[in-house]
């Protein structure tokens, strides 16, 4: 369970890290605020198919809706108040802590290059959830 918890949070930390906020906040909108994802789709301009992919991803990796709900919830604003390392450039993108244009995905240069900021992060927010899933 912890482990799903994690791999959950890594998944949405890099996203954000990456610059992708989206995913972060329609995941929020959907599972604590209800909201559908038609709405979503046409409120964030995401493709209905791709955002449902999203959410399937991160209820895949938290091993059920109620983690993941868990999730999102305790970690939302942290995570939401993050900025991100990489930006998007004229020809490409850059990464703000190599201080170096990227030619590969983003999403892959942050989980190969900065693996422990992302640990990091990760256990920052893995102690939220531990410590709200208390008594
Ligand atoms: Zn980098």
């Amino acid at each position: 369970m912890t482990e799903n918890i994690s791999e959950a949070l890594r998944y949405l930390v890099i996203k954000v890290l990456a610059g992708d906020f989206v995913t972060l906040h329609s995941l929020k909108e959907y599972l604590v605020d209800g909201e559908s994802p038609s709405v979503l789709s046409h409120k964030y301009r995401v493709g209905k198919f791709k955002l449902r992919g999203y959410i399937q991803r991160v209820l895949e990796k938290a091993g059920n809706y109620r983690v993941a709900q868990h999730i999102v919830k305790t970690s939302y604003t942290y995570l939401s108040g993050l900025s991100p390392i990489v930006v998007r450039v004229p020809r490409g993108y850059y990464c703000t802590a190599c201080e170096k244009p990227i030619t590969m995905n983003p999403e892959r240069h942050i989980r190969l290059e900065h693996k422990d900021l992302v640990n990091r992060i990760v256990a920052e927010c893995m102690r939220a959830a531990v410590k709200r899933s208390g008594p």
